[in-house]
């Protein structure tokens, strides 16, 4: 790319998932010298969700295998990556981009497309017993538990699709939601309403994880009649919900209230070269599909911001 203002990298993408990758692959197909900053592996939370069908091109595929090709992509169209976090940034006439490995790199233009990371519950047992039991990761970990019984928090896609992953391995499944409303379609509550592992357990909310060295058993506490029961499994995956990564963004005039980074049609933030893509961004909509949609937008729209620049 032809440009007087000489940077680092043309663009700086804070972000290997969906959206930070599609980014890359057209930002990367124009020409422009890319850096992806990701502290995880790529692919984002893709890589830790069992079996995909809602995105297109692949009637039933696995979220790791979904990760690797966009990851494949994005390479093959040139993009170089940096195994750091995004520490801080600012906008001077370029911007200054802080990495948490101690590095500071310039670039023309920067997209944030950091997505989002799990809620806690915030019940006893629940930091104590992470790692021994407690995991926000089924593909991770659900293969630990063959032939055992184990708890399932929440009551969206995260929570319906990962205990039907879960049943591939636990002898039996509860789902525990604090309602009967669940934020998911039709279709795809009655396929885990048939699955005769999953025990739907309602208007029920976990009070405490129990265990010493290892998960042992859920207290659940009924929000109708307030009756308590214990549960013996031997892990608990909360699924409810998500917070947008956006804690070293210090512009405070570029989020919202909950802290998602705003974009306007074109991923544009209110400062001038930065664009924001997938979870991260206010998106009334988060799904693999809408974040490389966010992705390409991002991606294109910094590929025409750099060329103005000229
Ligand atoms: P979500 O859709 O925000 O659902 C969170 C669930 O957790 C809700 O059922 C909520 O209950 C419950 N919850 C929230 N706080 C709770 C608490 N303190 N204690 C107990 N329960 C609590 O979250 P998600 O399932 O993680 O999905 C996040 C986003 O990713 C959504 O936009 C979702 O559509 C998307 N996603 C899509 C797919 C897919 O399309 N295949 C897969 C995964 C995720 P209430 O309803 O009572 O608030």
């Amino acid at each position: 790319m032809k440009n007087h203002i000489n940077t680092d990298f043309d663009l700086i993408i804070a972000g290997a998932g969906p959206a930070g990758l599609s980014a890359a692959i057209y930002a990367g197909r124009a020409g422009l010298k890319v850096l992806v900053l990701e502290k995880e592996a790529p692919g984002g939370k893709v890589i830790k969700t069992g079996e995909i069908e809602n995105y297109p091109g692949f009637t039933n595929i696995q979220g790791p295998d979904l990760a690797m090709h966009f990851f494949e992509q994005a390479t093959a169209m040139g993009a170089e990556f940096e195994f750091s976090g995004l520490k801080d940034f600012e906008r001077n006439e370029v911007f200054n981009v802080e990495l948490e490995n101690g590095k500071t790199l310039t670039s023309k233009a920067l997209i944030i497309a950091t997505g989002t990371k799990e809620n806690l519950i915030g019940v006893p047992g629940e930091v104590e017993l992470y790692g021994k039991g407690v995991s926000y990761c089924a593909v991770c970990d659900g293969s630990f538990y063959k032939e055992m019984p184990v708890a399932v928090v929440g009551g969206g896609y995260s929570a319906i699709e990962e205990s039907m992953f879960l049943t591939r391995f636990a002898s039996k499944v509860y789902l525990i939601h604090r309602s009967q409303k669940f934020r998911v379609d039709n279709k795809t509550l009655e396929k885990a309403k048939s699955n005769n592992k999953i025990e739907f357990i309602l208007d029920s909310i976990v009070e405490s994880i129990e265990g010493t060295d290892k998960v042992s058993s859920v207290k659940i506490k009924n929000t109708i009649n307030y009756s308590k029961s214990e549960i013996e499994v031997n892990a608990v995956f909360p699924f409810i919900g998500h917070y947008p990564v956006s804690h070293f963004v210090k512009q405070i005039q570029i989020l919202d209230e909950d802290k998602h980074v705003v974009g306007d049609e074109k991923m544009r933030t209110k400062i001038e070269g930065l664009f924001v893509a997938g979870d991260v961004r206010n998106t009334p909509f988060r799904q693999i599909v809408t974040a490389t949609s966010d992705g390409a937008l991002a991606g294109q729209n910094a590929v025409n911001y750099i060329e103005s620049l000229d």
